[in-house]
């Protein structure tokens, strides 16, 4: 975790590199085994070779073909083995340079080939700098430059750019490579018409409020969310006493529901400043305990009170239920949980670590039975129309996959089927389902 890490180490270490390009990495990765040793040898970048080639390698995502890419890559890198999908992409595109010896050639065949969703940066032995989308852009990468040194960079969110001083210059397209030199940013777009499918999640969850997506503050389409649930329950609106936002993803909606209902945004949910864990990625047996560390809730300010509660998204359902028996126990009468982000209904193939059917509450619950389990007098999510319209992109530029089974690429789709139908009859997933299901092309 990046919080751990001491900054004077850091800067010590950093001054040891040599060069002028550099590549990191705070991902966690939503594919091979969750414990410490692995997760450490799953850090990136990864570094790789073969014959005279070299390749350092980051990226944001997560591969889908795994089954196939590990087939065709193993025999060649016997020295490199699989500890995560990060490797395979790092294996394929070594080989597919040193058939082609050409980078654009060689990231065309890793668009066209790998299925999954991938933002990648990336070095060469002789000091390439290049970034590449997938083909449908499910993950966002931005790239900018420093007005003072003359340095570019490449960053998943625009936050990081601005806060290091750097203006963001775009977003890279899908399907499209960007190489770097010292006159600046090369874009070439590998692939021809793509089909855009950016991650919605990101909008409700993942990305930072003060991050920009096409010129808008994440912050701003949350607040629109709020709005938007407000004019889909107006019943409920007017059976409400003030609202209580779960922070902090919970915070930008709830302003959201106050402008649009004019109930009072009650400050009565306060989050631990020391508590840094997410409670999402964390195993099962930590995240309540951390929740209940993480959210203090004034008891007095809620007593006997009909509330909103704002959400961004209900996953498993347990941490939510969590955060609702403490508002019961501070004498809430009425519990309404507003949640921006529509029923998950289907698992993740992309990065987001929600990849069983079983693990999902909204998989095999209605939103009634949904309030039912975790203690809430209604459950209101917003409509799909509702996100898409706040977002300013069309439904088919996003991916929507866990919330319409739609899934925008053909392996995950296929996927996803075969497992829906075995689950709906009872079969019990042993793990992510990529990682279980052998299923070829
Ligand atoms: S399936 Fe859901 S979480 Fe995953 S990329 Fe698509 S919208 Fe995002």
């Amino acid at each position: 975790m990046v919080p751990k890490l001491k900054s004077s180490a850091m800067q010590e270490w950093f001054e040891q590199l040599p060069g002028s390009i550099g590549i990191g990495n705070v991902r966690y990765t939503t594919s091979g085994k969750c414990d410490d040793t692995s997760l450490l040898e799953g850090t990136q970048p990864i570094t790789a070779s073969l014959y005279r080639l070299k390749l350092a390698l980051s990226f944001n995502g997560n591969l889908v073909n795994t089954f196939q890419l590990r087939n065709e890559t193993d025999p060649q890198f016997p020295h490199l083995p699989y500890t995560c999908d990060s490797d395979l992409i790092c294996r394929k595109l070594l080989l597919e340079l040193e058939k082609s010896r050409d980078l654009a050639s060689a990231v065309g065949e890793c668009i066209r080939n790998i299925d999954g969703a991938f933002s990648v940066t990336g070095i060469t032995e002789d000091g390439t700098f290049f970034a590449f989308k997938d083909q449908h852009g499910i993950k966002p990468l931005c790239a900018g430059h420093s007005p003072e040194e003359g340095t570019y960079a490449f960053s998943s969110e625009t936050v990081s750019l601005e806060m290091n001083g750097f203006v963001r210059d775009f977003e890279l397209e899908p399907g499209e490579l960007v190489t770097v030199s010292k006159d600046g940013f090369k874009r070439q777009q590998i692939i021809k018409n793509p089909r855009k499918a950016f991650c919605a999640f990101e909008y409700a969850y993942f990305a930072r409020p003060d991050s920009r997506f096409d010129g808008k503050y994440v912050y701003e389409i949350r607040e629109e969310f709020g709005r938007n649930i407000v004019r889909e329950y107006p019943e409920i609106v007017k059976d409400t006493d003030i609202i209580i936002s779960v922070p902090e993803t919970g915070d930008d909606p709830a302003m959201g529901v106050h402008e649009e209902s004019g109930l009072r945004w009650e400050r009565a949910s306060r989050r631990h400043r020391y508590v840094t864990e997410r409670a999402f990625i964390l195993l099962n047996r930590d995240r309540c305990s951390t929740i209940d560390r993480k959210i203090n809730i004034l008891g007095s300010k809620i007593d006997r009170k009909r509330l909103i509660v704002t959400e961004d998204s209900i996953v498993r359902g347990d941490t939510t239920k969590v955060t609702i028996q403490k508002m019961r126990n501070s004498g809430a009468k009425k519990v309404y949980v507003f949640v921006t982000f529509p029923r998950i209904i289907g698992p993740c193939f992309y990065g987001i670590d929600m990849a069983t059917y079983g693990q999902l509450i909204g998989s095999n619950h209605n939103p009634a039975e949904i309030a039912k389990i975790i203690g809430a007098d209604a459950v209101c999510y917003q409509s799909i129309e509702g996100l898409v319209r706040a977002t300013g992109l069309s439904r088919d530029q996003l991916c929507l996959a866990c919330i319409t089974g739609k899934y925008p690429t053909p392996l995950a789709q296929k996927m996803a089927d075969e497992m829906k139908k075995k689950f709906l009859k009872g079969y019990q997933e042993k793990g992510r389902i990529y990682e279980t299901c052998g299923t070829t092309p």
